[in-house]
């Protein structure tokens, strides 16, 4: 157990953002590694709801753990989280250019395990993005970064507040017209988003190479059609994503919906046990990238 932040060393930054500065660290006493996420400028209410959430979520092997919290100077909050070892899925997308349809429908399936957790307690992720779903060697996925999340308290109208990355976010929350619309519908676009972005190897509303303003982005996702995926994607995969890629909130799928969707029992049945296929293009293309590869050679097996 960690005692204090003063037993910890710090070895290197893991990512830095709005939220703070995380890095891997070393527990001088037992020689434990563990993420610590370090929040400058105190405790805002906002931070205070991302800690409660990690205290409250230490039952789902899709949710990053929070191992404690640690208040020691005027202005920091230092959060200790279990090191999730092959980092955020936007820092692999980059060394592996794209994922498999296997290795997307093993991610889809756990990020919406970690969903249904989170929205079985109302708690709403609000900033689902590559950056913020976690991967260990095992290829286990854990969501991570609750910095702009929210415990629903059923008297309030929690439809007010566009908070979260606007290229991840909704249509229906850039409606001003204040509309009532269901908050947790919000977390299935931006995963269904994520999904298509990891297939792809970009983000869906740009194309490589061009380099589009924000306000056109937000443009197209208030007004454009959804993103289409490309054609070699099977129909189970192109469905699934349609599914989550609808700009109409009531028509878009719940993430329970989801978990029985042919694209996620389908993969399931095929991968069970076993190991993965390897073959198709894209499978080779992530077969090289040394440890990586070599970690989704092994056993892809599913939570379950
Ligand atoms: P921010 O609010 O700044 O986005 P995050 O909690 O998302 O903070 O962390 C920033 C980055 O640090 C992540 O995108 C990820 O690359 C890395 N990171 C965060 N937590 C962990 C962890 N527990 N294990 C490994 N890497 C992590
Ligand atoms: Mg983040």
């Amino acid at each position: 157990e960690v005692q204090q932040v003063s037993d910890l060393e710090k070895l290197q930054v893991l990512g830095s953002g709005n939220g703070g500065t995380v890095y891997r660290v070393c527990h001088n006493k037992s020689s434990k590694v563990y993420a610590l996420k370090v929040i400058r400028g105190g405790a805002t209410d906002q931070v205070r709801q991302e800690i409660e959430i990690l205290r409250s979520c230490t039952d789902s092997p899709n949710i990053v753990q929070c191992h404690g919290v640690f208040e020691e100077s005027f202005d920091d909050i230092s959060i200790l989280m279990e090191y999730v070892e092959a980092g955020s899925l936007d820092v692999l997308a980059k060394t592996l250019g794209s994922f498999s349809e296997t290795i997307i429908a093993n991610i889809a399936y756990q990020s919406l395990m970690g969903l249904d957790y989170l929205h079985s307690k109302k708690i709403v992720h609000r900033d689902i993005k590559p950056s913020n779903l976690l991967v260990t060697r095992e290829m286990k996925v854990k969501i991570a970064d609750f910095g702009v999340s929210k415990i629903i308290k059923s008297s309030e109208n929690a439809c007010n507040g566009s908070v979260g990355t606007c290229a991840y976010m909704s249509p229906e929350k850039f409606d001003s017209d204040g509309k009532d619309y269901n908050v947790f519908a919000g977390d299935v676009w931006s995963l269904g988003l994520t999904l298509m972005e990891l297939y792809i190897g970009h983000y869906p509303y740009m194309q490589p190479g061009k380099e589009a303003e924000n306000k056109s982005v937000i443009w197209e996702i208030c007004f454009g059609e959804p993103p289409c995926m490309p054609e070699d994607a099977s129909e189970h995969f192109k469905d699934f994503i349609q599914r989550c890629l609808q700009k109409d909130w009531t028509k878009r799928w719940t993430v329970r919906q989801l978990l029985s969707h042919p694209f996620i029992i389908g993969a399931r049945q095929k991968v069970g046990i076993g190991s993965i296929k390897l073959g198709t293009k894209r499978e080779n293309s992530v077969r090289s990238i040394g440890e990586i590869g070599e970690l989704l050679e092994r056993n892809l097996e599913f939570n379950k």
